[in-house]
C-alpha cells in the first residue's frame, strides 16, 4: 500500500520553528525511491539533531549500501528539536523521514545507531512520535522492527525493552543479511508474524533479540545469569566484522547538508580497529582487529568523494590515523595531488609524537592549517601507565615544541579526570605539564605568542574494556579536582594566561556511566526521565542531572539497587556482567588480567608491531590483523590542478 508524504502538514509548521531547513531534505546525495517498487524498506537514524546526525559516517554508509540494492529503499530520520516536537504533537504530525517525508511507522525496519548512550531518551521521543509502542512486546506486524547498532549496542540492556534487536559490530554486511531475511520472510507471506521474523534474525547468531533472553538476579541485586528462553537461539551473540575495507569503499556519494552541521567535509576511514590498548577506550577494544584500507582505495575515495560533493575539506579518519602503516606516503601523495587547490586535508592528531607534526605539516602544504590536538589523557606518568597510554613527559614537551617551532601557535591537549586509582596529584600534574609546555615553547620560538588549551573530559568505564569492573569517582570528587587544577594552572599568572581551560563537570559522566554499564532495570529510569521531559541529554543546555537522580531514586529501589550501585561500585571477577552474553571477541579472562595489570601500572605493547598477546579477538573472528606496507602507490598521482574537477579557491 502506498504511503503519502506528511510534508503538507509539516510545511505549515516550518515558519513557527527554529532552523526549519533541517527538516526539508533534498540534500546532494539524498535518495528518494518509489515506495511501491521496494520490497524491503529501512528508515535509518542517528538519535540526535540533524546537525549532529547528518555527518554520522555509520548512517551514511548504511544508507548508501542499502539504496544501492534495486529492491531496497532507505530513508533517514533525525531527532526533532522540542519546538517542533510540541507542534507535531499538537497537530498530529508523526515522526517523518527527511528524504520523502514518509511516516516512520510505515517502514519494515527502523535502524538506530548509538555512538553514545545519552541518545536513549531521543529514541523514546522518536518512537513516541512515530506511534510505535515503547515496549517491544506490544508491537505487532504494523510496526517496524527496531534495530540498534553503533558502539552502545555492545550493551543494549538498558534499552532492551525498547528495541527488537541489536547488531554488534560492523554494519555493512549485517544490514544486507538482515534485509535478505526480511525479504524472504515477506515473500513467503510473513509466516509466524513478527515473532518468527525475530527468530530468524536471532538464529544468525549475530543479531541479538533481547526478548528471547531472560535475566535472573541474585538477592543482592547482581545478575545470576542471562539465558535464552527458547531452545533455538544461541547462548552468545557474536559481533560482525567487515574484514576487507577495500571491498566497501563507502561513502561514495556523501550527503552534503543544507543546514549547518558539526562536520562539513568528506571523511574517509583509513583503517578500522586499534590495538594500542588504551584501557579506557571502548572503541579501540570492540573494533579489533586492525584492518587497513589500502592507500589506492583511500586516494580513489577522496577523489570521487570530492568530485561528487564539492567539499573543500577531507578528514582521514580512524582511531589513531598516524598509525596507518602507509600514512607517510598517503599524506604526501594527497598533499601533492591537491596542492594549489583550496582542499584542506586533516587527520585527527591525537598521537603524541613528532611524526604526527610532520604529517600535519605535510597536509598543510597548501597553506591551510588545521588545529593540532594531542591526547596524553593522564596528567602523571603513573596514571598514564595505569591507562596504558605510553607517553612520557619528555615526549609530550618535545612534540608540542616541535609544533610551535613549525609555526603552530596553538595546540590542544586532551586529558581525562576520574580515572581508576586517580589521586589529586595525578590531576594537578596536568598544570605542571601545561606550564612546562608553554615555558619550553617560548624558549624554542623566542616568542610569547603561543597558547595551549587544556581540555578535560570525564572518564566513563565502558563495557568490553579492562575498566569495565572499575568504580567511578563521585562527581563531587571530580569537580573538586577540576577546581584544584584550575587554581594550579593560574597559580603562575605569566604562564596561566597562555593556557585555556575547558572541562565538563562530573555529573553527565555519572549518568553516562549508569547507561553504559546498566542492565534491564535501568530501562525504567530512562523511561521516567523521558516522561519528565528528558530530551537531548548529550547537550549541556538540555541535560538535567537532577532529573536523572530523581528518576533513579524513584525506580531503582524496587529492584534493591540504586544509582551508586551501578556507578561508584567496584565489580569483582566473578560477577556476571549485563553484557557477558554479547561477544565482542575479547576474552573476559584477558580483560580481567589487563585490569589487574592496570592496577600495578604494567604496560601492554601494541600487537601490530609486537607478538600477539592473546586478547582473543583474532581467533574468535577466525582472522588476523591486516596491515601494510603493501608497496602500492597512491593513484592517480596527477595533481588536481591539471584537470580534475575539484573546486579551486
Ligand atoms: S588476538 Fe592477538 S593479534 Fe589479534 S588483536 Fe588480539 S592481541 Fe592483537
Amino acid at each position: 500500500m502506498s504511503v503519502t508524504s506528511v510534508f503538507p502538514q509539516l510545511e505549515r509548521l516550518l515558519p513557527r520553528i527554529s532552523k526549519p531547513i533541517q527538516y526539508v531534505g533534498g540534500e546532494l546525495g539524498a535518495v528518494v525511491k518509489d515506495w511501491d517498487a521496494a520490497t524491503v524498506r529501512w528508515v535509518l537514524s542517528y538519535p540526535d539533531a540533524y546537525e549532529v546526525g547528518l555527518p554520522n559516517q555509520g548512517v551514511q554508509i548504511l544508507y548508501e549500501v542499502l539504496n544501492e540494492q534495486p529492491d531496497v529503499l532507505a530513508e533517514r530520520t533525525y531527532a526533532v528539536w522540542p519546538d517542533l516536537e510540541a507542534l507535531m504533537r499538537a497537530e498530529g504530525v508523526p515522526q517523518f523521514t527527511v528524504d520523502a517525508h514518509r511516516p516512520v511507522h510505515a517502514f519494515d525496519l527502523f535502524g538506530v545507531s548509538f555512538a553514545t548512550e545519552l541518545g536513549y531518551t531521543n529514541l523514546l521521543t522518536m518512537l513516541d512520535l512515530a506511534g510505535i509502542p515503547f515496549d517491544s512486546r506490544e508491537r505487532d506486524e504494523r510496526h517496524p522492527i527496531v534495530v540498534a547498532g553503533g558502539h552502545a549496542a555492545f550493551n543494549p540492556e538498558p534499552i532492551a525493552d525498547f528495541i527488537d534487536a541489536a547488531v554488534l559490530g560492523d554494519g555493512e554486511e549485517a544490514v544486507l543479511e538482515i534485509t535478505g531475511i526480511v525479504r524472504e520472510w515477506k515473500a513467503e507471506g510473513s509466516p509466524g508474524g513478527r515473532d518468527e521474523l525475530l527468530l530468524r534474525l536471532a538464529r544468525t547468531e549475530s543479531v541479538y533479540v533481547p526478548r528471547f533472553y531472560d535475566v535472573d538476579y541474585l538477592p543482592d541485586g547482581r545478575i545470576q545469569r542471562v539465558v535464552p528462553n527458547r531452545a533455538d537461539v544461541p547462548f552468545r551473540v557474536h559481533k560482525r566484522t567487515t574484514m576487507d575495507l577495500d571491498a566497501w569503499p563507502y561513502p561514495k556519494r556523501p550527503l552534503v547538508p543544507l543546514a549547518e552541521t558539526v562536520h562539513e567535509r568528506y571523511a574517509v576511514e583509513i583503517f578500522r580497529g586499534c590495538t594500542r590498548g588504551c584501557r579506557f577506550c571502548q572503541a579501540g577494544m570492540i573494533t579489533r582487529p586492525v584492518r587497513e584500507r589500502s592507500i589506492t582505495t583511500v586516494g580513489q575515495m577522496v577523489q570521487e568523494g570530492l568530485e561528487f560533493s564539492g567539499f573543500h575539506e577531507v578528514g582521514l579518519l580512524s582511531l589513531s590515523s598516524a598509525d596507518h602503516s602507509e600514512i607517510g606516503d598517503m599524506c604526501s601523495g594527497l598533499a601533492q595531488q591537491y596542492e594549489g587547490t583550496n582542499v584542506s586535508l586533516s587527520l585527527p592528531s591525537t598521537r603524541v609524537d613528532a611524526f604526527n607534526v610532520t604529517l600535519a605539516q605535510e597536509l598543510s602544504r597548501n597553506g591551510r592549517r588545521t588545529g593540532l590536538t594531542f591526547a596524553p589523557e593522564g596528567g602523571s606518568e603513573r596514571i598514564r601507565q595505569v591507562i596504558n597510554k605510553m607517553v612520557t613527559e619528555e615526549d609530550l614537551i618535545r612534540t608540542v615544541v616541535t609544533a610551535y617551532s613549525n609555526g603552530w601557535r596553538q595546540v590542544k591537549l586532551y586529558f581525562m579526570c576520574g580515572l581508576p586509582t586517580e589521586t589529586d596529584d595525578d590531576v594537578l600534574q596536568i598544570a605542571k605539564l601545561a606550564h612546562e609546555v608553554i615555558r619550553a615553547g617560548r624558549t624554542a620560538t623566542g616568542s610569547r605568542d603561543i597558547r595551549c588549551t587544556v581540555s578535560i573530559g570525564g572518564f566513563v568505564p565502558k563495557p568490553h574494556t579492562p575498566f569495565q569492573w572499575a568504580a567511578m569517582a563521585e562527581p563531587e570528587v571530580i569537580d573538586r579536582r577540576l577546581k584544584l587544577l584550575k587554581d594550579a594552572i593560574n597559580a603562575d599568572r605569566s604562564l596561566g594566561k597562555a593556557i585555556g581551560y575547558r572541562y565538563h563537570d562530573g555529573e553527565p559522566s555519572l549518568v553516562e556511566g549508569l547507561l553504559s554499564r546498566g542492565d534491564r532495570r535501568v530501562g525504567a529510569v530512562i523511561r521516567r526521565v523521558w516522561e519528565e521531559g528528558g530530551r537531548f541529554d548529550g547537550w549541556s543546555e538540555h541535560f538535567s542531572f537532577r532529573r536523572w537522580v530523581d528518576a533513579a531514586a524513584a525506580e531503582l529501589p524496587a529492584f534493591g539497587v540504586d544509582l551508586a550501585w551501578f556507578t561508584t561500585r567496584d565489580r569483582d571477577q566473578n560477577e556476571v556482567l549485563p553484557w557477558d552474553h554479547l561477544d565482542s571477541g575479547l576474552d573476559k579472562d584477558w580483560l580481567w588480567q589487563d585490569w589487574q595489570d592496570a592496577l600495578t601500572g604494567y604496560e601492554q605493547d601494541d600487537c601490530r608491531w609486537t607478538p600477539c598477546f592473546d586478547c582473543g579477538v583474532c581467533p574468535s573472528q577466525d582472522t588476523e590483523i591486516q596491515i601494510g606496507p603493501t608497496g602500492k602507490k597512491l593513484l592517480p598521482l596527477t595533481p588536481v590542478g591539471t584537470g580534475l574537477r575539484v573546486p579551486h579557491a
